[in-house]
């Protein structure tokens, strides 16, 4: 029943994140009735957010919604760990402005600014048929493994020294920065490079834990960062002042401790959507859309966002991540830019059958040298991770990309 006319909302939807904002639309689009809530409805998503340009879902792309929600896009990144390798996919920054526009909350939803606890959440079973949980993986409260970086965009006249010739580093792991007491990569952890143009003339450069417990805080890898593209020649006036600063702090588990209930489900990264070993989760969460949307017509329970095999390989390697040393994650990361185009996307997509995942997995190990294995299998019995300095993370929000002057 349509709920202005009196009756039950068809879904409740907790959280306009990418995720929830994707559900409450594309469930309104095929005309379910649609209770939206959230504190801030409208404020503007200002992380970075990308994804390999194959994984934009039919029902989004420019020509089905009639919005290109493709900031830029970039072929072959390049990987060097150290040894260089090319990614040969299309690299996609969103525009996320354009992404809310494709995603529009009309007539078919109600949006109700709200705040709403884990209790709240439950009682919304009295408002509508099916509670959808989309409030992200917790923010602050969550206490688990981080991705964490520090980035600046400057201009791509500025960013071509860090580039090195490159159209743009996927994961730059060469460790030519100043190693002093202060910021040393054993104390610190191992950082990479990631330099993506974000425009036609804007590049991110962004030095990136990629996961941490406790992780770095991004103080600790700007300063990485700094004296990495000082070294590289990039120009003191583009560093010291750049067009806008980001801060990266991604938990990459669903937050914890959430009560059980069988009448609420979660989607998005409440729902596990995101990538335990990449942080990425937004192409993941918008593939999944039409099969949640079809689930909450039919009545079925949301599909899980991967097999449980898959979930277990991916902790697996969020494990090894964590406790491996320096030089194994290099080798790790060595073996990966060695895996065919087909591998890299089988252990990159986060939705991946586990038999993808794990012959990607296989793939790696048997072309890591006999010491980074030994490494590996020492990383994984390890019973806790690395120590970082400056951890834990602190100092900032989630997702901050400010312009300079508003610092
Ligand atoms: C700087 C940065 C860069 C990133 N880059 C990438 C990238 O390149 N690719 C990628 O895939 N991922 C990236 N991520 C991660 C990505 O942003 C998140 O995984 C994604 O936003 C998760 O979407 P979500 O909708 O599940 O949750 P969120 O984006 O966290 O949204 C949760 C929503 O729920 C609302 N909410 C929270 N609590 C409540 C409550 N109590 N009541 C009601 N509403 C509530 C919030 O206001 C928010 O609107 C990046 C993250 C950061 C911080």
């Amino acid at each position: 029943m349509n709920a202005t006319g009196g009756g039950l909302y068809d879904v409740a939807v907790v959280g306009l994140g990418p995720a929830g904002r994707a559900l409450a639309s594309r469930c309104a689009a095929t005309g379910l009735t649609v209770l939206a809530l959230d504190p801030d409805p409208a404020a503007p998503w200002r992380q970075t957010l990308s994804v390999w340009a194959d994984q934009i879902p039919p029902w989004l792309r420019h020509e089905a919604c009639g919005v290109d929600v493709l900031a830029h896009t970039v072929p072959d990144a390049a990987l060097y760990a150290p040894d260089r390798a090319l990614l040969h996919r299309e690299y996609a920054v969103l525009d996320n402005e354009a992404l809310r526009r494709a995603l529009p909350l009309g007539p078919g939803v109600t949006v109700e600014h709200a705040e709403v606890d884990d209790d709240a959440v439950r009682a919304l079973t009295a408002r509508a048929h099916r509670v959808v949980d989309c409030r992200g993986a917790g923010g602050r409260r969550n206490r688990g493994p981080l991705q964490t970086a520090y980035g600046i965009v400057v201009d791509a006249a500025d960013a071509v020294p860090a580039l090195g010739g490159e159209n743009a580093l996927f994961m730059d792991w060469r460790t030519d920065y100043v190693r002093d007491r202060d910021d040393d990569d054993d104390e610190a952890g191992p950082s990479f490079l990631y330099a993506i143009p974000v425009g036609p003339d804007r590049v991110l450069l962004e030095e990136t834990c990629l996961a941490g417990l406790p992780a770095p805080d991004p103080a600790v890898l700007a300063s990485r960062l700094r004296s990495r593209l000082a070294g590289r020649g990039v120009a003191a006036e583009a560093i010291a002042s750049p067009l806008s600063v980001e801060r990266v702090r991604i938990p990459l588990l669903p937050r914890p401790g959430v009560p059980e209930d069988p009448l609420v489900e979660a989607f998005g990264t409440a729902g596990g959507h995101g990538h335990a070993a990449t942080g990425y989760s937004v192409a993941a969460m918008l593939a999944a859309v039409p099969g949640a949307v079809h689930a909450i017509e039919a009545g079925y329970p949301l599909p899980a966002p991967r097999s449980p095999l898959s979930t277990a390989l991916h902790g697996v390697g969020l494990r090894a991540l964590l406790r491996a040393d320096d030089r194994t994650l290099r080798a790790l990361f060595n073996a990966f830019g060695r895996l065919d185009g087909r591998r890299q996307r089988w252990f990159l997509d986060a939705a991946s059958p586990s038999y993808q995942v794990a012959a990607a997995m296989w793939g790696m190990w048997v072309s890591m040298p006999a010491r980074a294995k030994a490494g590996m299998v020492a990383a994984v019995l390890r019973p806790s991770a690395r120590s970082s300095v400056g951890a834990p993370a602190t100092t900032s929000g989630d997702a901050r990309t400010v312009p300079v002057e508003g610092q």
